[in-house]
C-alpha cells in the first residue's frame, strides 16, 4: 500500500476510537504535552538492554528516586514497569522467591476484597493462594479480618491506597503495624493513589514513612500524566530486586529484573519529563482541580437526590441509584456518548474525574443525568 493509503487507514481507525472528553470510566487520560515530546524522542530506546541507552537508564533511575522521595524514602530500589499489573506481580514475586528459597511452600497472601483484578493474575502466575479480607462499612479493608486470615504460610499483606472502584484508602498504618508485628511483607498498591494522596488537603499515612511498608506500586500513566506503559515499583529494601534477576548472556546488559524483556524507554523518559516539568506544585495543582470538580459533581448529584456510596476521598465518585436503575442509567448515558462504569458490590455508578474533565463537562453530565433520571 502507498504511504498515503496507510495514513488514511490509520485516520479511519483513529476516528473509531473514543476521545477522552466524555470518558468518566477510565483511570487513564491524555498524557502531558512534554510526555508526548519525550516519548517520541526516546521511541527506540530499550531499557531491556539498558547499557545501550545510558541516558534513558539515568532517567529511569532519577524517576525512581523522585517518586521515592515523594513517598518518603531516599534509598528505594525499583524500576519503571509496564503498569500496575506488572508491579503487583513483581513485588509479590520478589517476596515469594525469597520465601521459596527459605523452603516455604503453599504460600498465601492477603488482599482486600476491593483488590484490583491483577491479583487474579498474581495467584495464577505465582501459584499462590490469594485470600480476600472483608471490608468495613466505609469499604476499607477490615484489619481484624486480615489478621484472622493470617497463618504460617502467609507471606504478604496488600493494602490499597486508592481502590480502583471506590477510590478508598485502606488503613495502611494499621496494616503496617500488623506487618511489623507478624514479620510480613506489605505491598501498598498505590497505582492510582500514588500521585493523588500526597497532594490531598487531608493527610493520609500510606507510604514508606510507615516502617511496615515493604513495597509500593504507583502508576505514572494514571494520575502522573505520563504515556501508557509507565508503572513504578519501589522496594524499601533494595535486595528484593535481586530476587527478580535473571542473567541475560547475549545482551550488552548482563541482567534483567523486569517481567518483560524488551521494554520501552519512552515511557520512562515521558515520566521523567512530566515530573521535571510539573514538579510537586504542578502535580498538586492537577489534583486540586480534579478534587474541585469532584466536589462540584457531588454537589450536583446531591441536588438531584443522588448520594455517593462513600464521600469521595479522591477523584473517584460512586453514586447510589435505586435498585434496577443502575444498568438503565448506564445504558442511557452511553446512548448520549458518555462512558461510565459500574462497581460490583455495592452496585453503583462509578465516575473517575481525570484531568481531561473540565467544569463544562461536569455541567453537561449533570444535565444529562437529570434528564435521564
Ligand atoms: N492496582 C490498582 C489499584 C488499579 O487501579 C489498577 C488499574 O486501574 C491496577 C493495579 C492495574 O494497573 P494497570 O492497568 O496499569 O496494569
Amino acid at each position: 500500500m502507498s504511504r498515503e493509503a496507510v495514513e488514511s487507514l490509520l485516520q479511519e481507525k483513529k476516528l473509531m476510537d473514543l476521545p477522552y472528553e466524555r470518558i468518566l470510566s477510565s483511570m487513564c487520560t491524555y498524557p502531558h504535552e512534554i510526555a508526548i515530546y519525550a516519548h517520541k524522542l526516546f521511541l527506540e530506546s530499550n531499557l531491556g538492554d539498558s547499557e545501550l541507552f545510558p541516558g534513558t537508564k539515568e532517567m529511569e533511575e532519577k524517576v525512581v528516586r523522585m517518586i521515592g522521595s515523594l513517598l518518603h524514602t531516599e534509598n528505594a530500589a525499583g524500576y519503571i514497569s509496564t503498569g500496575g499489573t506488572e508491579s503487583n506481580i513483581q513485588t509479590i514475586r520478589a517476596i515469594r522467591n525469597r520465601r521459596r528459597k527459605a523452603g516455604m511452600r503453599d504460600m498465601n497472601i492477603i488482599v482486600p476484597q476491593t483488590a484490583h483484578f491483577s491479583f487474579e493474575k498474581v495467584a495464577d502466575l505465582l501459584n499462590l493462594e490469594v485470600r480476600q479480607a472483608s471490608l468495613d462499612p466505609q469499604l476499607k479493608v477490615d484489619v481484624n479480618a486480615v489478621e484472622r486470615l493470617i497463618d504460617s504460610n502467609t507471606i504478604a499483606l496488600v493494602g490499597i491506597a486508592g481502590t480502583t472502584e471506590f477510590g478508598q484508602i485502606d488503613p495502611i498504618e494499621e496494616l503496617s503495624a500488623l506487618a511489623c508485628d507478624r514479620d510480613l511483607f506489605l505491598l501498598v498498591d498505590a497505582a492510582f493513589g500514588g500521585f493523588v494522596i500526597p497532594f490531598l488537603e487531608t493527610h493520609y499515612e500510606f507510604d514508606f514513612a510507615l516502617d511496615g511498608v515493604s513495597a509500593i506500586s504507583v502508576d505514572p500513566h494514571k494520575m502522573g500524566l505520563s504515556t501508557l506503559g509507565a508503572g513504578c515499583i519501589l522496594f524499601r529494601d533494595p535486595t528484593f530486586l535481586d530476587e527478580l534477576v535473571v542473567a541475560t548472556p547475549y545482551l550488552s546488559t548482563k541482567q534483567q529484573y523486569s517481567l518483560v524483556g524488551t521494554r520501552s524507554g519512552a515511557s520512562a523518559a515521558a515520566t521523567y519529563a512530566v515530573l521535571k516539568c510539573l514538579g510537586r506544585e504542578g502535580l498538586q495543582e492537577i489534583v486540586h482541580e480534579c478534587m474541585r470538580l469532584t466536589s462540584l459533581l457531588i454537589c450536583g448529584t446531591k441536588r438531584l437526590g443522588i448520594f455517593p456510596v462513600i464521600e469521595p476521598v479522591m477523584n473517584v465518585v460512586t453514586l447510589k441509584l435505586p435498585e434496577g436503575d443502575v444498568d438503565r442509567v448506564k445504558k442511557a448515558m452511553e446512548e448520549r456518548r458518555w462512558r461510565v462504569s459500574l462497581t460490583r458490590s455495592p452496585r453503583a455508578l462509578r465516575l473517575v474525574i481525570m484531568p481531561h474533565v473540565d467544569e463544562e463537562t461536569i455541567q453537561y453530565f449533570l444535565e444529562d443525568l437529570e434528564d435521564i433520571l
